[in-house]
């Protein structure tokens, strides 16, 4: 018993880390949330082919109805990065039996993908179809990312991390032409509508105006709040004025101010 007392530190580090020296004993790591697992950086890579299962989830099995993925092994780490359930969603299939292509085709957590695979499918396909020639495919400006919210070292790691957060460029439509949701030029109606679909399908929005990382592409994520809380913060902003006969400065009507658009919320300062 003695021995196996004097045995049992070794026998626990070379359980944990594979090391058989005291010295190396590392210090006990946060505890990580419980679909991520603990890794070892350097020992196993991202994609390995040996994890990818046969077993379909619940969430898999909705996903192959509306969409075209292909199975990821879970992603692990480093840190707190990763998630179970990955899948790579190339395309969403509408009802019609067309499909539209997401390029390239974004690493997402199975529920995040079928997030994404709704929304395309019921809201924004629709949309365009109703004012013009029909949608083709999305381009993805970012999916599964390793990194802190913004690109800012040290930061709260992103909802990228955990595959749960896309940020959209544009829509390319059957005629070729690109639509950016960012653009000014864009009808506004049209992207009061695209902001209002993204507000209600995910709990975080982000586009011009939101902090000054989104003006040029919108992220969608489906990050879980205290009390369900949600954050929409997308600036639809006003095209420029159409060019008018030039009038003298003494007519120019002094500015009005501008009344504060309430959509900065409590969750306030958090950036993705
Ligand atoms: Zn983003």
């Amino acid at each position: 018993m003695q021995r196996v007392r004097q045995l049992f530190p070794i026998l626990l580090i070379a359980a944990i880390g594979g090391v058989a020296s005291a010295e190396d004993v590392p210090l006990p790591r946060p505890r990580p949330a419980p679909d991520f697992v603990p890794f070892a950086e350097s020992a196993r890579p991202f994609f390995d082919p040996a994890e990818l299962t046969t077993e379909l989830s619940d969430c898999r099995k909705r996903l192959n109805e509306i969409a075209v993925v292909e199975p990821l092994p879970r992603l692990i780490g480093p840190g707190e990065c990763g998630g179970s359930d990955m899948v790579r969603l190339r395309a969403v299939s509408l009802p019609d039996k067309s499909s539209i292509a997401l390029m390239p085709p974004p690493d997402l957590r199975c529920r995040t993908a079928e997030g994404v695979a709704a929304w395309v499918r019921d809201e924004m396909a629709p949309k365009f179809s109703a004012i013009g020639p029909p949608l083709r495919s999305i381009e993805n400006y970012d999916s599964y990312d390793c990194r802190g919210r913004n690109r800012v070292v040290g930061a709260q790691m992103s909802e990228h991390g955990k595959g749960n957060a896309l940020d959209v460029r544009k829509f390319r439509l059957a005629n070729g032409k690109t639509v950016d949701p960012t653009d000014v030029n864009v009808p506004k109606d049209f992207r009061v509508s695209m902001r209002e679909a993204a507000c209600s399908r995910f709990t975080t929005v982000l586009g011009p105006g939101s902090d000054g990382y989104h003006e040029s592409h919108i992220h969608l994520d489906l990050a879980e709040r205290r009390g369900g809380y949600r954050l929409c913060q997308w600036n639809v902003r006003e095209p420029p004025p159409p060019p008018g006969p030039e009038v003298a400065l003494t007519d120019v009507p002094l500015p009005q101010p501008r009344p504060q658009i309430p959509e900065q919320s409590a969750d306030g300062g958090k950036k993705h």
